[in-house]
């Protein structure tokens, strides 16, 4: 009996000399073939263990570790007669090439405000990479907004295009103010002189860069935007329309884009939640049924977040606010939140739900935590309070590099940002085209695809018809469905009679999102397989999104 407790006991030992083995493997591999020779830069040493780090540097420390994943196949793929050296150079180059900002504005206009009084405002728009263009990401309102965020948030949005093949670069813009405290008429003047500032600086156009909304901003300052460019220096351009996204739909907006994030994080999370191998990794069964979640931030992505989920089977069990947190272990009507919400401002006072009085309701135990506030709300000062087993990282940069290393070791799957929130920058795309084409998705087709379903259907039923005339077919289906009843009809499912009427834009753009999250969800587990990353589904979704912008940049030259 000992003595097989004893095997027992080596071989779990064995056991896990093998796991750490795998886990070094890659590692151990570029160090033999000489290639691993990417650098974290000295100025970012700091960063894997920080407890409030820079948010841009957080970024770029993201990339980095991709880089060192990535570099030895890159230098691998290089084609041509170069030496190894020369490939190495290159790599080093255009990896070089892909971390800075490469344009960044700040603005500052006068207000005077309703009450005569005069104000400054601030502003930064930042460009990341122009690699491709139209860059593309966001404008925020808000009174953390900074030179750092701004950057950090236009490189994510980089790597997050590329993660889900999105062909702009990234940016990002930012105002510093706290849109609650300014009337209608205040945030008009500030949106429109805002967009009169980054028109005449080239930071906004069709073909050069498209803002949509963030924090803060929705589908009424995005339509001021576009009136004020077409207006002004866009009045000329056909495509003027196209130098924003986010828009209401009679503006040139898209069916689906208010919605696109929460829904591209119900895609993303149900990707890795039907996949048996990642949920017994974290000790979980796959599935929604039975799923308990808590949402951080009750504003455009909290919201449509919860109502998918509750529409798959999950249960929200509590929110998280600004100005206090609720919590009903029996589910949270996301609908009655919402018109909550509406009515009194704030979600505090919830019939439906207890007020939350403990440290942190962040901290409570359930199946799926959904940051979608704010950035670094994980970090190494909490990461070992979480109970969730799973992180879908809803907003930007909800999770410190410091705090990331220990959920991954606590064996919690964190989704992260640059995948999971890139619904929003996936229909805008999709708006950006509808804009260009100048038609609505389904318009020259909704018709013609119609009249052809049925007469598809008609023809079925005609060939069924002659085939049950056959004497002997008919016996046979007589034997097996009766005699009474007569005729056979051939009747098209519920389903399919949904989808015979043709598809109609919101079915092609929600088609269109939910096989981009699932294309780039298998490209992130291939990675993550390949390099035996385990949970660290950052390190693989960068590496993917590196390999794809070093690919453009070294296909198309890289400097002159
Ligand atoms: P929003 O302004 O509509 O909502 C944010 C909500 O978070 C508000 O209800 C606010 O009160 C709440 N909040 C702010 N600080 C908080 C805190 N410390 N604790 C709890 N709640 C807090 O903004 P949004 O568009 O939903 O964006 C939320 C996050 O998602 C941001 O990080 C944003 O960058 C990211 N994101 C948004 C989109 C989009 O399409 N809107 C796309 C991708 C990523």
């Amino acid at each position: 009996m000992y003595h097989l407790k004893n095997l027992a006991k080596q071989a779990a030992v064995r056991q896990q000399e093998v796991a750490t083995l795998v886990k070094a493997l890659p590692t151990i591999a570029l160090q033999t073939r000489g290639y691993a020779e990417h650098q974290i830069p000295d100025r970012l040493k700091e960063v894997p263990t920080a407890k409030d780090p820079r948010f841009f540097d957080m970024v770029e420390y993201f990339f980095h570790r991709g880089c060192q994943i990535a570099e030895t196949r890159l230098i691998d793929d290089m084609k041509g007669k170069l030496t190894l050296e020369e490939k190495k150079k290159k790599v080093k180059g255009i990896l070089m090439l892909m971390q800075p900002c490469d344009h960044i504005i700040e603005i500052a206009f006068p207000l005077r405000r309703d009450s005569g009084d005069y104000e400054m405002i601030t502003g930064y728009r930042a460009q990341h990479s122009t690699h491709r263009v139209p860059t593309k990401g966001g404008i925020r309102f808000s009174l953390d907004v900074s030179r750092d965020e701004v950057k950090a948030l236009s490189a994510l949005m980089t790597f997050k295009c590329a993660c889900v093949d999105v062909p702009f670069g990234g940016a990002k813009a930012g105002l510093k103010i706290n849109p609650k405290e300014y009337s209608e008429h205040e945030l008009e003047k500030i949106t429109r002189r805002f967009t009169l500032e980054l028109a005449k600086k080239g930071f906004i156009g069709p073909g050069v860069d498209v803002p949509a909304p963030d924090m803060g901003t929705g589908e009424r300052e995005m339509s001021w935007i576009a009136d004020t460019y077409a207006k002004t220096i866009g009045h000329l351009d056909i495509n003027a329309h196209a130098c924003v996204t986010g828009k209401p739909i009679n503006q040139g907006g898209i069916h689906g884009r208010v919605s696109a994030t929460g829904r591209g994080v119900f895609h993303g999370l149900e990707n890795f939640i039907n996949e048996a191998n990642y949920m017994s990794m974290i000790g979980t069964t796959p599935g929604w049924g039975g799923k308990t979640f808590i949402v951080q931030g009750f504003g455009n992505v909290g919201l449509h977040t919860c109502r998918y989920l509750t529409r798959a089977g999950a249960t929200c069990v509590g929110i998280i606010e600004h100005d206090g947190s609720i919590y009903n272990p029996e589910g949270i009507d996301p609908k009655q939140l919402e018109d909550y919400k509406n009515e009194h401002g704030t979600i505090v006072g919830f019939p439906n739900a207890k007020p939350y009085e403990g440290e942190n309701l962040m901290f409570e135990p359930c199946d799926i935590f959904v940051p979608a506030a704010v950035e670094k709300v994980i970090t190494s000062e909490n990461a070992h309070k979480i109970q969730a087993k799973i992180i879908a990282e809803a907003a930007n940069g909800p999770t410190t590099p410091a705090a990331d290393k220990i959920l991954i070791d606590r064996n919690i799957l964190v989704i992260p940002d640059l995948y999971i929130n890139a619904g929003g920058v996936t229909v805008s795309f999709f708006e950006w085209l509808k804009n260009l084409n100048h038609v609505s998705y389904g318009r020259l087709t909704f018709k013609y695809e119609r009249e052809s379903n049925y007469h598809l259907l008609a023809s079925v039923q005609q060939s069924f018809e002659k085939f049950v005339l056959d004497e002997s077919v008919q016996e046979s289906l007589e034997r097996r469905f009766g005699r009474v009843g007569g005729r056979i009809p051939v009747t098209p499912s519920e389903a399919f009679q949904k989808r015979i009427s043709g598809a109609s834009e919101k079915d092609i753009v929600h088609s269109g999102l939910d096989y981009t999250m699932e294309r780039s969800a298998r490209a992130i587990m291939k990675t993550a397989m390949k390099y035996n990353l385990g949970l660290d589904l950052r390190t693989a979704a960068y590496v993917n999104s590196i390999e794809k912008i070093f690919t453009t940049y070294r296909d198309a030259g890289l400097a002159f």
